[in-house]
């Protein structure tokens, strides 16, 4: 029941506890200006930091057992009206606390009791404290080039758009100058009084776009926010942000959130990449945040692929984006890309003998090479030829990877590590063989096979440490080395301008894999990877190794047709009734045992059904990965032809089964899945 109470502020506080709920405090000396302002509250038995994002005169606990707030917070600008909104939205759409959401997109710092240190005055940041060491390129402002005709229309039709919703996909191949434009609309953004929001995947992998950006805004306060920051970093950028100080924002998914009160314009580049979906916890899209916000705060948004995501080409092809194409590759002709076939020929090490021979012939020019293996490790699984046994995690229902020279045996999915054992567990057969390929295996066969060659390994085993991957990026550029071996790490818009040989091992995996998206997936991969030859004015080349040399997936990649492929993968869609023209939901439950999870499910699925007709709710299934860190896994998908009817149905349905389903199982919906 609800009370006013007379002459009496409550404050309603959203706290970082799993609870989808708001707390109420009394607090008399509240206003509304402090709506948005961290607050210390009592909790339990301790103080809580908070954030105050309503006031009320009534409240549904009793007037006895309301508590006081401790003391409202005014070291830092509020979060204002419009950040709380996406906040909001954020919670509701993706059926995460409000609570969580609104704590966890502040800086670390300020979700603690303890005061955050005394800010520097502004002005006192030294250039050196301020711009990593990525950043200390020479700061003279450089010239941009002069614009294509189609960069310049591009340039212009976002230009138009400033100062209301616009959602722009910019569409063009990789070294088409998307960069380029994007910095031209952010000048135009600058120049109308605006703050440009650049959102990227993965910023530590991207120093250059922010030596770019430096080089480019000399004179303009331009802040990074990603979770590579120190603490301290952190909360000084975000502090600039929502101060109104910085002009400029490149940040990674979290920095959706980043308070910019003079907010003029977003971009997302490379806007198809997972990286902008939270995996875990509050799953969400940065990049759908990204247009959502854009709508609220009137403004374009720009999002930027070679290869963007299908649901993305789909809402421009229908009309409510508008699609910006640049057709060509500036300055180098687009690279060589084809398939070599290794049915029938003889493989060494996996690798084929004209992969081989072109790899000899570019480092005997002085020319560096790519080569590419979406798998780190020595071998992705140990087995035994004469039982079968075969290395498996026990916490796991996956492989465990060899990994060479340190001879350990690794989960990539929980990190467990053992050694090999000295004879088969099954049998006791002493010559277990390592099978199938990783990035140390390849290179221990380049090493053989062409024993002159310098040769760098970049996975995610040799770029752990902080600095190393600032290393071998100058060893690159310094040509100290001829043959790159890398993972993905590798495909994402670096620029080395003497690498013009890309060779491709391994991509077959994915043609038949079982999730819909994997296809779309391998063509992004492959286009970035590609894209990586032939930077600096010759000609590049890419050779994949296939069996399937006719797929039509690679001849859509060596004629370098995404609108081919896209609008083909499209149509299959459609025809199959998977998203963009469906949309979907995944309610996850992972428990000790299956039985547990899938009991939940199954209940979960009767209760979904019985609420709309116009949704499907399938049967509960097992997870791709059934089994992680001991944890079974199970989910159930669901989906509906309508948004807003999803979205209704989602809302009721987590209602119920919060409210009157006790189970075991841990679980949570995931909007707009992108794993299954
Ligand atoms: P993308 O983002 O599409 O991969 P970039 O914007 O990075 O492409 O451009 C690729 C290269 O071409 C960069 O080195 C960039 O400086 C250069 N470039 C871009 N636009 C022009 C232009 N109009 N004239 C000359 N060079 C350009
Ligand atoms: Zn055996
Ligand atoms: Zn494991």
């Amino acid at each position: 029941m609800m009370q006013a109470i007379a002459g009496m502020s409550i404050i309603r506080v959203a706290l970082d506890v799993p609870v989808a709920k708001l707390f109420d405090y009394r607090a008399r000396e509240a206003t509304a200006a402090d709506v948005g302002r961290r607050v210390l509250v009592p909790f339990g038995r301790k103080t809580a930091v908070g954030v105050i994002v309503e006031l009320a005169h009534s409240t549904a606990v009793p007037v006895e057992r309301l508590k006081s707030a401790i003391r409202i917070l005014h070291e830092f600008p509020p979060l204002a009206a419009e950040d709380l909104r996406l906040l909001r939205f954020a919670a509701d759409y993706y059926h995460h606390p409000l609570g969580a959401v609104v704590m966890g997109a502040l800086p670390t710092r300020l979700r603690r009791v303890a005061a955050p240190p005394r800010l520097r005055k502004r002005g006192s940041v030294t250039l050196q404290e301020a711009v990593p060491e990525a950043r200390t390129a020479p700061l003279e402002a450089v010239a941009a080039p002069e614009l294509t005709a189609e960069q310049t229309r591009a340039v212009s039709k976002v230009r138009a758009g400033l100062g209301g919703f616009h959602p722009f996909l910019l569409l063009g191949v990789t070294g088409s100058g998307k960069t380029e434009v994007y910095l031209h609309a952010i000048a135009a953004t600058l120049e109308a009084g605006g703050q440009a929001l650049v959102l990227v995947p993965e910023i530590a992998l991207t120093p250059q776009l922010e030596a770019l950006v430096q080089q480019r805004f000399p004179g303009t306060h331009t802040v990074s926010l990603h979770s590579a920051l120190a603490e301290a970093e952190r909360l000084e950028h975000w502090r600039a942000a929502c101060s109104g100080q910085a002009r400029i924002v490149l940040g990674t998914r979290l920095a959706v959130f980043a308070p910019l009160p003079e907010l003029g314009l977003i971009v997302v580049d490379e806007e198809q990449d997972s990286s902008f979906k939270q995996g875990e916890g509050f799953r969400y899209s940065a990049r759908d945040l990204a247009v959502v916000r854009a709508r609220q705060r009137s403004v374009p948004v720009v999002l930027a692929s070679a290869t963007p995501a299908l649901e993305t080409y789909h809402n421009a092809v229908s009309g409510r984006y508008t699609l910006l194409t640049l057709s060509s590759r500036i300055g180098a002709p687009p690279p060589r890309i084809s398939c070599i076939d290794t049915r029938g020929d003889k493989l060494s090490d996996g690798l084929s003998q004209r992969l081989l021979a072109a790899l000899r012939k570019r480092v005997a020019g002085g020319e560096q090479a790519l080569v590419f293996i979406n798998r780190r490790g020595y071998a992705p699984v140990l087995i035994c030829r004469s039982c079968g046994w075969v290395s498996g995690c026990q916490r796991c229902a996956a492989r465990l990877v060899l990994h060479l020279p340190e001879r350990r045996l690794r989960c990539h999915h929980c990190g467990h590590v053992s050694p090999p054992p000295a004879a088969c567990p099954g049998c006791g057969n002493p010559d277990l063989a390592p099978v199938g390929h990783g990035t140390q295996r390849v290179e221990e066969a380049l090493a053989r096979l062409l024993p002159q060659t310098r040769l760098l390994r970049i996975d995610r085993d040799t770029t752990r440490q902080r600095r190393a991957w600032h290393t071998m990026r100058q060893r690159i550029q310094e040509r100290d080395v001829d043959i790159l071996v890398g993972t993905q790490i590798l495909a994402k818009g670096h620029d080395f301008p003497h690498l013009n040989l890309v060779g491709v091992l391994n991509a077959d995996s994915q043609l038949y894999s079982s999730d819909f998206r994997a296809a779309e997936r391998l063509f992004a991969l492959l286009t970035q990877v590609a894209g990586r030859a032939g930077r600096g004015g010759i000609q590049g080349e890419v050779l994949i190794q296939t069996e399937f040399p006719h797929h039509p997936l690679y001849a859509a990649l060596c004629s370098q047709d995404y609108r081919a492929f896209a609008d083909d993968a499209l149509a299959e869609r459609r025809q199959a009734g998977f998203p963009p023209f469906v949309h979907q939901a995944l309610l996850r439950a992972e428990a000790p045992r299956l039985a547990t999870a899938l009991e939940f499910l199954g209940e979960a699925a009767r209760r979904g059904r019985a609420l709309d007709e116009h949704v499907t709710a399938y049967d509960p299934v097992p997870a791709a990965l059934p089994r992680r860190a001991g944890r079974e896994r199970a989910q159930l998908l669901v989906q509906a032809a309508s948004r807003s009817r999803l979205r209704d149905f989602l809302g009721a349905w987590h209602d119920t089964l919060a409210r009157s389903l006790t189970t075991r199982a841990r679980w949570s919906i995931d909007v707009d899945p992108l794993e299954f």
